[in-house]
């Protein structure tokens, strides 16, 4: 197999809209792979040859359409590559492997202190790392963190939080992490993994979505035009943090009436309407923001009264964009369920090294 390197990332555009169109489960075809690629059926064959040289996809056989040479179908080999998620919360680790595909193969969970010293942080993230890299057998491209943000996903570091407590604020999470494993390390907001994850196996599906997420907080990530939207400091999506009621119930950011305070708050007195009510304003906000085609709602708080939630946000989507005068939006839950964060962590390594400008790839299968 050959090693990956800067060369190797020279072809990797091709390579990855190929793997991108086979990581939809379905076998592909030179002629049809040329047509969805606009790129020359040769052209194909070369990538094709790569990436089975490479290991990443196989010959599955061949079939005849009438006359002429039969067609030979390729397929994506999941066993072939390997990524760990982990998902980080102040109390909880859960950690998966997954294949090339995003498919999950083990999972680890492990309780943590709150507040817990980083050096010790790291020792638990290293050896749950390690126990999982046991599980598979294809290359471990690296590990990925999702983390409750705000994240600075170049640096690695969890940006200052709401939290007073928080003692991992500033740490170098990805850099300790990457000198104890000796491996690649990727560490992001919970929400952006959260909402790479949902869409690795249907490249193309969410390219104008946003991801509202409901753990311990409330947090939100968008893909708009098929890009992951970051901001000029790393903290778009910020939607707890958005006022929903003037002068209401104060928030450890300072401010009163953030959407977070407000839900928690709601929560706490088991009022699920009144935070199914939070969340639908939280989300038709966004969708008037931003316009997208797709919402997605994860996490644990969400999926505890998903019914409640679920018809809320579509009743306020219904009277608040008027009944299609502004065009339909499907609001979805995780397909992920509680493994939604840590897988997605482990889809944002895959992405790293295989993923794309989504552009190139649309929702239709071939
Ligand atoms: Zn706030």
């Amino acid at each position: 197999m050959k090693p990956s390197g800067p060369l190797d990332r020279v072809a990797g555009a091709h390579d990855a809209a190929v793997l991108a169109v086979a990581r939809r489960g379905e076998p592909v075809a030179r002629t049809g792979l040329a047509e969805a690629l606009q790129v020359t059926p040769q052209a194909i064959s070369k990538i094709l040859s790569r990436l089975s040289e490479r290991g990443l996809m196989a010959e599955l056989g061949s079939v005849s359409f009438g006359p002429g040479k039969p067609t030979t179908l390729y397929g994506i080999v999941p066993e072939s590559r390997r990524a760990i998620g982990v998902h980080l919360t102040r109390t909880r680790l859960h950690g998966v492997v997954a294949d090339l595909t995003g498919q999950i193969l083990e999972r680890r969970e492990v309780e943590i202190d709150r507040g817990q010293p980083v050096p010790e942080l790291i020792s638990v993230l290293a050896s749950a790392a390690r126990d999982l890299a046991r599980h598979g057998a294809g290359e471990l491209l690296g590990v990925g963190v999702g983390m409750p943000g705000p994240v600075d996903p170049v640096a690695g570091v969890p940006l200052d939080s709401s939290s007073p407590t928080d003692a991992w604020r500033g740490a170098s999470i990805r850099d300790l992490l990457l000198t104890e494993l000796d491996m690649p390390v990727l560490v992001d907001h919970d929400s952006r993994a959260a909402l790479v994850g949902e869409s690795w196996s249907q490249p193309g599906l969410l390219d104008n979505a946003v991801l509202v997420l409901a753990e311990e907080g409330l947090g939100a990530a968008m893909r708009l035009d098929g890009t992951i939207v970051r901001g000029a400091h790393s903290r778009a999506g910020e939607a707890g943090h958005t006022v929903v009621r003037m002068g209401g119930r104060p928030c450890p950011c300072g401010r009163r009436g953030c959407a977070q305070a407000e839900y928690l708050a709601a929560l706490e007195d088991d009022d699920q309407e009144l935070a199914a009510e939070v969340l639908a304003t939280v989300v038709l906000n966004l969708v008037r923001l931003v316009d997208v085609d797709r919402v997605v709602l994860g996490g644990r708080s969400i999926y505890a009264h998903h019914q409640v939630t679920m018809d809320a946000i579509r009743a306020a989507l219904d009277r608040g964009l008027h009944a299609g005068a502004h065009g339909h939006v499907e609001v979805l839950l995780s397909t992920r369920g509680v493994d939604l964060i840590a897988a997605g962590a482990a889809c944002e390594v895959l992405e790293h090294e295989y993923g794309l400008p989504s552009a190139l790839v649309g929702p239709a299968a071939l």
